[in-house]
């Protein structure tokens, strides 16, 4: 590599990867919009993957107040399956992860300038709402937000997805009942996913078609009117205290995109997260995706690959978790599909063990045995 890095966004894969260059002695810039901790969509759920990811750069989850995860509760309708999870994952905030992350980016000697929005990319010149700068090494990881005239594939069905999140205070009884918990409510048209992320509180992530949206009415409202008289719904967050004055959101969601690197130009800039590959959310594997990607790009730029070798390799890595993923929240969306799904899961909840395994990312160190002896543990249904 030949000066300076420039990572464009400050999100988890350019905290990471700027943390990883600038520990092996590489100057690094990263530009990041925000001028401080912001919240981003997200169900905050933490897999193992990302877990082991995040502590290899001294930022194990449970010290940044994560909240320990090792049970599945899947929902439909007034039927409830419940199953230990194959491995010990996290709640916790972005708004912390992602700070802490691009804390210690500048402490390991990144260059980390905020309120600065990127424009554009000309060749090796990144333009920016300050100053332009010049790199032959510009990482793009700007998340969910395409570059003007740099657009990821369109998503991934017409009918495209929306994505919401919001932040509750919950009473004891919802707290106990979470404790330890992922709850996932299959509406056939999408999913919510709820989970601890603090002492007192608990994200909701909402992911639906946007349709459904339309059908219901347009609104944040609407939706959780439509919702709440589901049991699960109305017993968790019934008499809970919504936290944002609006819930956050975002549409046309790409889900399934993995850059191939077949169509690279010879200036092409290095993808980082969902830049190079959106798996599905209902997998929870996201940040998982992005941190690794932080981790292979940092080692090929070291190595002195291109970006075309690094997003052929990243694409060999992650794509068959994406596809499975992507075939789960399908099926999860098809009425004859999910009432046999959920018919079978309560007969052998060790489905959904096995469903969380499946979608796991290739292990870069945590032994199978380990996972394996958690997926032996007790089950049960109501
Ligand atoms: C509805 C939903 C639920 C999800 N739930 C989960 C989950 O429970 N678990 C999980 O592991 N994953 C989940 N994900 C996926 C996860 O949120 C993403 O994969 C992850 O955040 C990607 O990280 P990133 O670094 O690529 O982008 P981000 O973390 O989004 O960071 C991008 C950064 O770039 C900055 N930026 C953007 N544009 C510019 C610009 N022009 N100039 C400068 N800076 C810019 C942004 O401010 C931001 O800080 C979910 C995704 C969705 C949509």
């Amino acid at each position: 590599m030949v000066g300076s890095a420039i990572v464009i966004g400050g999100g988890l894969a350019g905290g990471a990867v700027a943390t990883r260059l600038a520990r092996a002695g590489h100057g690094v810039t990263v530009l990041e919009r925000e001028t401080g901790p912001h919240e981003k969509v997200c169900g905050e759920f933490l897999s193992v993957e990302a877990c082991e990811d995040l502590a290899s750069l001294g930022l194990p989850p449970e010290r940044l107040g994560g909240v320990p995860i090792d049970r599945v509760r899947v929902h439909r309708g007034r039927h409830t399956v419940e199953a230990r999870l194959p491995f010990l994952a996290h709640g916790l905030s972005r708004r912390v992860l992602d700070e802490a992350l691009l804390e210690t980016a500048a402490d390991a000697g990144a260059e980390v300038v905020r309120g600065v929005r990127v424009t554009g990319i000309q060749g090796y010149t990144v333009l920016a709402s300050d100053q332009n700068r010049e790199s032959n090494a510009i990482l793009l990881a700007t998340g969910k937000h395409d570059m003007r005239a740099m657009p990821r594939a369109a998503p991934s069905t017409k009918d495209g997805y929306v994505g919401f999140k919001m932040h509750w205070r919950l009473p004891a009884p919802a707290l106990a009942e979470l404790d330890r918990s992922i709850d996932l409510m299959l509406l056939g048209t999408g999913y919510a996913g709820l989970q601890r992320v603090g002492a007192r509180d608990a994200n909701l992530c909402l992911v639906v078609q946007r349709s459904q949206l339309t059908r219901v009415g347009g609104t944040w409202e609407a939706l959780l009117a439509d919702l709440m008289p589901q049991p699960a719904f109305a017993r968790l967050l019934g008499s809970a205290q919504p936290l944002f004055a609006k819930p956050l959101a975002i549409a046309n969601l790409p889900y399934g995109y993995v850059l191939s690197g077949e169509q690279d130009g010879p200036e092409e800039v290095w993808r980082l997260g969902d830049q190079a590959a959106m798996t599905a959310s209902l997998s929870g594997d996201g940040m998982s995706v992005a941190l690794r990607s932080a981790r292979l790009a940092a080692q090929g730029l070291l190595q002195g690959k291109t970006a075309t070798q690094f997003h052929r390799q990243l694409a060999r890595h992650v794509g068959p978790q994406v596809r499975m993923a992507m075939r789960m929240q399908r099926l999860s969306e098809r009425p004859i599909a999910l009432a046999a799904g959920v018919l079978a899961a309560r007969l052998w909840p060790g489905l959904l063990t096995q469903g969380a395994k499946a979608t796991r990312l290739p292990s870069l160190g945590v032994p199978k045995a380990e996972i394996n002896r958690w997926s032996t543990l007790s089950l049960r249904t109501h």
